[in-house]
């Protein structure tokens, strides 16, 4: 038997989920089908005068709002049914959190760490250019961001690229997110998905009957966790959890993994791996055997934030955590999903977990439309109104603040507390919405299949809108 393609896996959740909202098969089929992909071939001089050609595709899964939104991925396996299947995933993530872009993804068959940084600009910038000259990126039109293999310096080369053949273009910036803060960018974007997994996990540990019903206490403080990948994602949402004070107990990276039940200090952890270039042998911590054994350590909490298909079949009839947090896209294939739900483990689905990069992504895109940084016209203003109310409280107390006191009580927001406090909400807000719809479909739906019904019902009206579908 043929295996099951990355596309398959995700139309068949797709159709799981569709037969459960009662919409209209036609509706149902234009949501599902990917509308548009671009694939590009074109020569590349490497550094040592030889040519190579270089294969990439940009996929926009759904047109129903615009622009289109998704990462850009550098990977020597990267090929068009990976990207479509992606760019639907993308789809389903910015209507669960409210983010008013369709979907796309783009990918580049490269590896990139066999190329120079110049040989990658070349490549990034041509990329780019055949992507304008067929109308597959612009604010309005489609907006990408990074994904494995790219970072902001590519979205630099990307933006520049952009505005140099659009010239006079006002709203140039807006035509890829995650840019350097020099180049557009926003405070917070970094640790965006690291910080939304934090807190739409906070958010699940204070739902008393449903950690009940896992057999766990309310709260995230004195969880186990175990992170496997410290990466972008990885690093942060790990940073954020311990903070929220929950113990972790478990790290996994490329070269290893270590494990100690009375806690790891994290920032001790990552100075010991880069004086060392390993994990492993980190004072007081047990070597695990295999770094996929970490997947398989005791705890309460396990939070994939590496690589697709790493929780599978084979193992997890042997996880031992009770809510896996999906910080990496795809980590659990369907066949682990059904052990999973069968032996009571929730799985907080990728499309609503780890939405907190596209999230602060869409806030670039508006703060590039607005071309004024968040808090710039507010900041002072609240300031000096707070400012007043706490003299007001002193005078009608008698009692005087401290000056770190007023400092703390007067303080206006800044990019960054507006970032994180936006993202906070709609991290909350979605989640809430993922379990009531869960409670209305019944307990024998999973979380995945709850949020991708509310995905679809959110991207339903948005077509019924139209009047077209019945
Ligand atoms: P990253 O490259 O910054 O981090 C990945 C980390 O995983 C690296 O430190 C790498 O060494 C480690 N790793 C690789 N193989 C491993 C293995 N076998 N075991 C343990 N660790 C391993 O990438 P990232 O941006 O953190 O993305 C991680 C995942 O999260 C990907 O699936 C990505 O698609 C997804 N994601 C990222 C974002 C984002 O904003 N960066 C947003 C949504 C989803």
């Amino acid at each position: 038997m043929a295996p099951v393609s990355f596309l398959d896996q995700v139309n068949r959740i797709f159709d799981q989920a569709a037969s459960h909202t009662g919409h209209n098969a036609t509706l149902l089929r234009q949501i599902k089908v990917c509308n548009a992909v671009m694939s590009v071939a074109f020569p590349v001089r490497r550094d040592d005068g030889t040519l190579e050609v270089v294969e990439g595709w940009r996929a926009q899964h759904s047109h129903h709002k615009l622009p289109t939104k998704g990462g850009i991925r550098f990977a020597p396996d990267v090929q068009a049914d990976e990207v479509m299947a992606l760019a639907a995933l993308m789809s389903y993530k910015c209507a669960i959190v409210d983010v008013p872009f369709g979907g796309a993804k783009g990918g580049i068959r490269i590896d990139a760490s066999k190329y120079s940084a110049s040989e990658l600009e070349r490549i990034t910038r041509r990329y780019t250019f055949e992507l304008v000259r067929k109308n597959f990126i612009g604010p309005g039109l489609d907006v990408p961001a990074p994904d494995y293999g790219t970072s902001p310096r590519e979205m630099a080369w990307i933006a520049d690229t952009y505005s140099s053949l659009r010239p006079g273009e006002l709203d140039a910036l807006a035509c890829v997110t995650a840019k350097p803060l020099a180049q557009g960018g926003i405070r917070g974007r970094v640790q965006a998905t690291g910080l939304g997994l934090f807190y739409g996990l906070r958010e699940i540990c204070s739902d008393g009957p449903l950690l009940k019903s896992l057999g766990l206490s309310t709260g995230l403080a004195g969880k186990r966790v175990v992170v496997q990948g410290l990466g972008n994602v990885g690093y942060h949402a790990a940073c954020y959890i311990a903070q929220g004070g929950a113990v972790l107990v478990g790290l996994a990276e490329r070269e290893g993994a270590i494990a100690n039940s009375d806690g790891l200090d994290l920032e001790a952890v990552m100075a010991h791996r880069k004086a060392t270039g390993s994990l492993l042998h980190f004072p007081g911590a047990r070597n695990l055997a295999r770094t996929l054994d970490a997947l398989e350590l005791p705890c309460d909490i396990l939070v994939p934030a590496a690589l697709e298909l790493q929780i599978t079949a084979e193992n997890a009839p042997r996880i031992q955590a009770k809510i896996i947090a999906e910080g990496a896209n795809g980590p659990t294939t369907p066949e682990a999903d059904e052990i999973l739900h069968r032996r009571g483990v929730m799985v907080v689905p990728d499309i609503y977990i780890n939405a907190g990069g596209v999230t602060v992504s869409y806030f670039e895109w508006l703060k590039n439309l607005e071309h004024v940084r968040f808090g710039r016209m507010e900041k002072r203003y609240d300031e000096a109104a707070f400012g007043r109310l706490v003299s007001a409280m002193e005078g009608a107390t008698g009692k005087r603040f401290s000056e770190a006191e007023r400092r703390h009580l007067s303080a206006g927001a800044d990019e960054e507390d507006l970032v994180s406090s936006g993202l906070e909400e709609t991290m909350v807000t979605a989640w809430q919405a993922i379990r009531e719809t869960r409670g209305r479909l019944g307990k024998e739906i999973d979380g995945r299949i709850a949020a991708f019904v509310l995905a679809i019902d959110k991207i339903a009206v948005s077509y019924k809108d139209l009047g077209i579908f019945p």
